[in-house]
């Protein structure tokens, strides 16, 4: 049976990488909904793919206005919204990671920005439209967990996301909205290419690979099947916390 039939979802980033699997993900399980990202051809092509129960709603999730139209856009066409995951993030275009000598206030705050503040504002923008009884998924890291040499300032903002998990769900409690984070370990996206060169790609996925107990990169439709159980109702009894999906990436020192 599917999980998740005629629930109507909302996955910002939805046009690329985890977003995408997210979405493809809630399709087979028979959700419906919008996904979200500034780059139009690559919401197009996505949509194309999602089918015609899906739309795309171009925006910047760093916009409060972009924001509150993705979710007044969805609520009209589809006149209610179930399921919310807040996904987008990761990499600032043109602004590498690194460590405390190399970062200024800018990279700093834009690092804040895309992967703290606009998923907190996210969550606020959705709710005059979010049905009681939601569940939203903040999507995490593992990098909370494990540093990596450069990224301090992404894995604390990935952190907070936890807190925010846990704050948020007491905040909607009273509507019974569930807010729970989802944090991926090393998840073979596009992303790569924005952090190395095309000719030390390779070299740094396999990186990955050795370092990760199952042996393997996750692929997004990993992190896709663990949105659908905590969209659905077999998750009802999880509230406020976080499921890694890291293929034992986090158990290793
Ligand atoms: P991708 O780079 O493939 O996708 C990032 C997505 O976010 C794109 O859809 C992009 O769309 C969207 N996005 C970025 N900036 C903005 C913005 N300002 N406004 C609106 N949308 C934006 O990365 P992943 O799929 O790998 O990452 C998705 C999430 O998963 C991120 O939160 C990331 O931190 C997290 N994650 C990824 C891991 C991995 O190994 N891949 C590991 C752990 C967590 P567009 O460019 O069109 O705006």
């Amino acid at each position: 049976m599917s999980k998740l039939k005629n629930k109507v979802t909302v996955v910002t980033g939805g046009n690329s990488g985890i977003g995408f699997g997210i979405a493809e993900a809630f399709r087979n399980e028979g959700a419906v909904g919008a996904i979200t990202g500034r780059n139009e051809k690559t919401l197009n092509d996505a949509v194309a793919i999602l089918g015609a129960d899906f739309i795309s709603i171009a925006g910047d999730v760093t916009n409060s206005n972009d924001l509150e139209n993705t979710f007044k856009k969805t609520f009209d066409t589809f006149g209610k919204i179930d399921v919310l995951v807040v996904n987008a993030g990761g990499v600032v275009d043109g602004q590498q990671m690194g460590t405390i000598d190399q970062v200024t206030e800018e990279n700093y705050d834009s690092y804040m920005n895309l992967n703290l503040k606009s998923a907190y504002f996210t969550v606020q923008k959705s709710l005059p439209y979010l049905n009681d009884g939601a569940s939203i998924i903040l999507i995490g890291s593992s990098a909370a967990h494990r540093a990596a040499p450069g990224m301090a300032i992404y894995a604390a903002a990935k952190a907070a996301i936890l807190a925010l998990a846990k704050g948020l769900s007491l905040d909607l409690l009273p509507r019974k909205i569930r807010v729970n984070a989802l944090s991926p370990g090393s998840i073979d996206t596009p992303v790569f290419g924005k952090l190395v060169s095309e000719e030390h790609l390779e070299q740094v996925k396999q990186m990955w690979i050795d370092i990760t107990p199952v042996g393997r990169q996750g692929l997004p439709s990993d992190i896709g099947h663990a949105a659908v159980f905590l969209a659905s109702d077999d998750s009802s009894f999880i509230v406020g916390t976080e499921i890694l999906s890291d293929g034992g990436l986090t158990n290793i020192s």
